[in-house]
């Protein structure tokens, strides 16, 4: 098939394939799908609807206004310790910071890089499980004062369970399988820290406030579906009932989950859906994202087009570039030619991600001749296409890096 430029850019060479098994044959981790059930965190305020918080403060014997003010505190000042709210009656603070506001997420360490731009959190759950989120701040200029800032935008990569279920050979997370969902209270306790980092002016930059949520951090947020779509709301509601942030600015990302992914589309949501797609054709995907034994690519890429079609939100489809696996000029035209198939109305974007190599995996990123040449591959099928800093890499806070260690 000739690109529309009329040169002929699929070569005819056969797709290229592994020359060894990409996961240890035998040794394959299986999908897990059923999160293994374990002791539920606490009930906190975030997990509760505008109407539960006005019930549950009248439960505790106070006036249904005491919720908005409650609210306000949290969602709009970010404060999180009742106990210095001195416009709640003394008697009521100590028990509605017992009653609503638990510790969801510890911070167990810290790391910092990009001169303090990007900073990896590793935070316990309740019951020990360990999970991360990434902060990073863009568009700071260097040795300019913060009051003279502008343009400076955050974006946050949270977490949606602790570990995951998916199995992707080269991922980190992936490589230590599910220990358990996340809940509502949890997924947002991450942005809720996050903001009070960047309200209190530490970062450089100046003060500032999250702009760009990506559920892109450790899980498959769609196998989580509730409680995402529970944080999506908490993060999205206006205040004081939610962080009021724009829709617009949250992506939710996906291997590929077709039945979720329609669901998702039925909601009706302005919110970007990521697809982690890694290889244009079923030989390949098959091993590099095993839920594609299960959900082809010519599946996801329809539900993914209905999702565009539905919500006229751009889908992005993330594929990472790993050397000699998946980087070849055949693997980028195939992508564009199933992209293609499916319209030319800027329904879709390419985001090509070089793989962080993580200790002990024998795969690389790919050579920059070879990602050039995959994204002019691209360019010239007319498929808008960019390639992601690899933020945070020295603190192995890039996508599929998070493997939540002590270090
Ligand atoms: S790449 Fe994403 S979906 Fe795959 S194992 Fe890692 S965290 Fe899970």
């Amino acid at each position: 098939m000739s690109a529309p430029d009329g040169r002929n850019h699929a070569s005819t060479k056969p797709l290229v394939l592994p020359a060894e098994p990409l996961a240890d044959p035998g040794k394959e981790l299986p999908l897990v799908f059923a999160a293994p059930r374990r002791g539920k965190p606490a009930k906190h305020w975030i997990d509760l609807s505008t109407e539960e918080r006005v019930q549950a403060v009248k439960d505790l014997g106070l006036p249904a206004f005491r919720a908005q003010q409650i609210s306000k505190h949290f969602f709009e000042r970010f404060e999180t310790d009742p106990t210095t709210w001195s416009d709640l009656p003394k008697a009521a603070r100590e028990q509605v910071a017992e009653r609503f506001f638990p510790e969801l997420v510890t911070p167990m360490s810290e790391q910092r890089c990009d001169g303090d731009t990007t900073v990896k959190t590793l935070w316990r759950l309740h019951d020990g499980s360990l999970v991360e989120s990434v902060l990073m701040r863009y568009g700071v200029k260097r040795g300019l004062p913060d009051d003279q800032q502008s343009h400076v935008r955050s974006t946050l990569c949270i977490s949606s369970q602790a570990g995951c279920g998916m199995a992707c050979p080269f991922c980190a997370t992936g490589q230590g399988g599910l220990q358990r969902n996340m809940s509502t209270g949890e997924i947002v306790a991450q942005v809720m820290k996050a903001e009070q980092v960047l309200s209190s002016g530490e970062l450089p930059g100046g003060a500032g406030q999250v702009n760009n949520i990506v559920f892109m951090g450790m899980g498959e947020p769609l196998a989580n579906y509730k409680a995402v779509m529970g944080a999506v709301r908490a993060i999205s509601d206006p205040t004081p009932d939610g962080l009021g942030m724009s829709k617009r600015g949250i992506t939710v990302s996906t291997v590929g989950l077709v039945p979720r992914i329609e669901q998702l589309t039925a909601e009706g949501l302005p919110i970007t859906l990521a697809i982690s797609l890694h290889a244009p054709d079923d030989e390949l995907r098959d091993e590099l994202v095993p839920i594609n034994t299960r959900y082809k690519v010519d599946e996801v890429l329809d539900a993914a087009w209905d999702y565009a079609k539905t919500t006229k939100r751009r889908v992005s489809i993330e594929y990472i570039m790993i050397k000699d696996i998946n980087d070849q000029p055949e693997r980028a035209a195939l992508l564009a030619k199933r992209l293609k198939a499916r319209g030319d109305w800027g329904w879709v974007h390419v985001n090509l991600i070089p793989l962080n190599p993580t200790p002990g995996s024998k795969w690389t990123a790919s050579r920059k001749s070879d990602e050039q040449a995959f994204v002019k591959t691209l360019e010239n099928w007319g498929i808008p296409v960019t390639v992601r800093d690899t933020r945070g890499q020295e603190i192995d806070g890039a996508c599929g890096q998070l493997a939540a260690t002590l270090k």
